[in-house]
C-alpha cells in the first residue's frame, strides 16, 4: 500500500512551529586490536551514541544557477521542471505522454515507512522532510554559448517535437549569462561555441560571478541559491604546492591571475566566497585541495564528483552483488559511444582523461570489502573506452563486459548493452542534487558530548549516491557501492524524524 505522507508519533520527536527535533541513538562499533592472553585478536564493542538532530521546516525559495545552463542537461532539467510545472503533455508515436520525474530519487522514489494488517506500507521519498518542490524553483545560469534555452532545447535534439514546440513560449526569453571561457581547460572543438564569455582576469571573473549570483538572487526574490556545474568536462588541473593546495595559495593565485585555476575552480571560489552550495557534475578536480580547505573554514556545502547516471551506476550494482555474492569479477571492461556535445568534448585526450580517472575508481571499496576473494593490492583489470560518435546524438550506447570466477576456477561473463539518451538519466539527478543540498543545509545535528548543534561536514557525503566519484572529507571513507549509499541518505533522513534505520529484519513476521 501506499501513503502520500505521515507524521512520527515518539518521545523522542517534536515538531515545532519551525523545527523538527529528533533525539536518536546511533547504532555503532568500536573496534580494538588488543592482546588477550598472548594473543592479538580484534574486539569489536558495540556501542550506542546519541544524537540530537533538528530540522529547518520552513522551505526557502530556491534559485538554482546551472553552469553550462544551455548545455543538453541544462535545458533538458529546466524543459523537464516546466513541463511538469505546467501539467504538459505531448503525443509521440507511441501514446500521449504526460511529463514526470522518473529517475529522481526524490520525485519519483518511495521508503517503507512500515507494516500495516499485514501489508507493506510505502511512502514518496520525499515525505520523509519538507523539501522544495521542484515547481517552484527557478532556474537561471551561465553559458559560454549565448543561445536561448528554447533554441538550446532544440540543439540537444532530446526532448520530442511536439513537446519541444509547447516549452518554447516558456524558455525563449531565458538566457545564459556570460561564461568562463579557458581553450587551455575543454577541447579545441568546444571554440565555435564561446560567444558569451566574461572578460578579465580571474580576480574580476570571480567578482563577476558574485554579482551575477546577488542580482539573480534580488530579481527572482528567492531566498536560497544553490549552484552546479553541469559544462564541459575540463582536464585536470595540476595541483602545485604554492599554488592551489592551500586556501590562502588558491586565492593568492586567483589574485595574480595564475593559469592553471581552471574556470570550475572560479565558480566554486565566488560560489563559496558567497556563501552558496556548489555541486560539481562533471569529472574533473575543480575542487583542489585549497578549494576543499576554503569551503570547510567558511562552512560552505560543496558536493561531487560528476553524475552517477549510467553505466557507472550499473557498476555500483553489479560489482556490489557479485562481490557479496562471493563472486571474483576480475575484468570489467566499459565501452561507450555517444554523439553529442559532452561526447565530442571528450573525444580530445586531455578531457578524457579527467572521466577515465573518476570512472576508474568506482569498485575499489567493493573490491576492498572482501579479503576472501582478493589478496591485499589485487584488483580486476579494469578498462574504460569512450568514443565520438555524432550520428547517435543524445543517445549514449553502453556496453560493459564482467568476468568472474566462479566455484571451483569457472568463468562467468555477463554482458550489457545500454542504449538511452544521456540527458533525460542526468537531468533528474541534477534535480536530486540541487534539493538535497538545499535541504541537507537545513539540518542540524549534535552527539551527545558535543556542546553545540552544528551542520553537516561541508564536503557532502549525504549526495554520494548521485555522484560517480564521491567527494569526501580528508580521512573519510569513500563508499561506491549504490545501496549502501541510498540507505545512507535514507536512514539519515529517517534519523531526522527519529526513525530507526530500514534494517530489513521483519521480525514481526518471523
Ligand atoms: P553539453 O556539452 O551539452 O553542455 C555543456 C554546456 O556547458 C555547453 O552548453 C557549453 O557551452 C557550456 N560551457 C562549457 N564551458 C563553460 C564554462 N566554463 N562556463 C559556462 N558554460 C560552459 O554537455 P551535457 O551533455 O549537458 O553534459 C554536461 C556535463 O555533465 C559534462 O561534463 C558531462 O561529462 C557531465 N556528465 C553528464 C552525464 C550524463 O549522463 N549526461 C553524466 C555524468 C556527467
Amino acid at each position: 500500500m501506499f501513503i502520500e505522507s505521515f507524521k512520527v508519533d515518539s518521545p523522542n520527536v517534536k515538531y515545532t512551529e519551525s523545527e523538527i527535533q529528533s533525539v536518536y541513538n546511533y547504532e555503532t562499533t568500536e573496534l580494538v586490536h588488543e592482546n588477550r592472553n598472548g594473543t592479538y585478536q580484534w574486539i569489536v564493542k558495540p556501542k550506542t551514541v546519541k544524537y540530537e538532530f533538528k530540522t529547518q521546516t520552513h522551505v526557502p525559495k530556491l534559485g538554482v544557477m546551472l553552469v553550462g545552463w544551455g548545455g543538453n542537461n541544462g535545458s533538458t532539467l529546466t524543459a523537464g521542471v516546466i513541463a511538469n510545472r505546467e501539467g504538459i503533455s505531448w503525443a509521440t508515436k507511441d501514446k500521449v505522454q504526460q511529463a514526470n520525474y522518473f529517475g529522481s530519487l526524490t520525485q519519483a522514489s518511495s521508503i517503507r515507512v512500515g507494516s500495516f494488517n499485514g501489508e507493506e506500507i510505502y511512502a514518496p521519498f520525499k515525505s520523509l522532510l519538507p523539501m522544495v518542490n521542484p515547481d517552484d524553483i527557478v532556474f537561471g545560469g551561465w553559458d559560454i554559448s549565448n543561445m536561448n534555452l528554447a533554441d538550446a532545447m532544440g540543439r540537444a535534439k532530446v526532448l520530442d517535437i511536439d513537446l519541444q514546440k509547447q516549452l518554447r513560449p516558456y524558455m525563449e526569453h531565458m538566457v545564459p549569462l556570460p561564461g568562463i571561457y579557458d581553450p587551455d581547460f575543454i577541447a579545441a572543438n568546444q571554440g565555435s561555441r564561446a560567444n558569451n564569455v566574461i572578460k578579465g582576469t580571474k580576480k574580476e571573473q570571480v567578482q563577476q560571478l558574485i554579482k551575477d549570483i546577488r542580482e539573480f538572487k534580488e530579481q527572482n526574490k528567492v531566498d536560497r541559491i544553490v549552484v552546479l556545474w553541469t559544462a564541459n568536462t575540463e582536464r585536470y588541473s595540476n595541483v602545485v604546492v604554492g599554488l592551489n593546495d592551500t586556501m590562502e595559495n588558491l586565492m593568492a593565485s586567483v589574485d595574480r591571475n595564475e593559469t592553471e585555476i581552471s574556470p570550475s575552480t572560479l565558480f566554486a571560489v565566488a560560489c563559496i566566497l558567497e556563501n552558496v552550495p556548489f555541486i560539481n557534475g562533471s569529472p574533473q578536480n575543480t575542487f583542489v585541495p585549497g578549494l576543499i580547505e576554503l569551503a570547510i573554514q567558511r562552512n560552505c556545502l560543496i558536493g561531487g564528483d560528476d553524475f552517477k547516471s549510467g553505466q557507472t551506476k550499473m557498476k555500483s550494482v553489479l560489482v556490489d552483488f557479485l562481490v557479496g555474492a562471493g563472486i571474483k569479477p576480475t575484468s570489467i571492461v566499459s565501452y561507450n559511444h555517444l554523439g553529442n556535445n559532452d561526447g565530442m568534448n571528450l573525444s580530445a585526450p586531455q578531457t578524457f582523461r579527467s572521466k577515465e580517472i573518476s570512472k576508474s575508481n568506482v569498485v575499489d571499496d567493493m573490491v576492498a570489502s572482501n579479503g576472501i576473494l582478493y589478496e591485499p593490492g589485487e584488483h580486476p583489470d579494469h578498462v574504460v573506452v569512450i568514443k565520438y560518435v555524432p550520428y547517435v546524438g543524445d543517445s549514449k550506447r553502453a556496453m560493459d563486459e564482467y568476468t568472474s570466477e566462479i566455484f571451483m576456477g569457472g568463468k562467468s561473463t555477463i554482458v550489457l548493452h545500454n542504449t538511452c539518451e544521456d540527458s533525460l538519466l542526468a537531468a533528474p539527478i541534477i534535480l536530486d542534487l540541487v534539493l538535497l543540498a538545499e535541504l541537507s543545509t537545513r539540518i542540524q545535528l549534535k552527539a551527545e558530548g558535543e556542546g553545540k548543534f552544528h551542520t553537516f561536514h561541508p564536503v557532502a557525503t549525504i549526495l554520494s549516491y548521485l555522484t560517480k566519484a564521491p567527494l569526501v572529507p580528508p580521512g573519510t571513507p569513500v563508499v561506491n557501492a549504490l545501496s549502501k549509499q541510498r540507505a545512507m541518505l535514507e536512514n539519515i533522513l529517517r534519523a531526522c524524524v527519529g526513525l530507526a534505520p530500514e534494517n530489513n529484519m521483519i521480525l514481526e513476521y518471523k
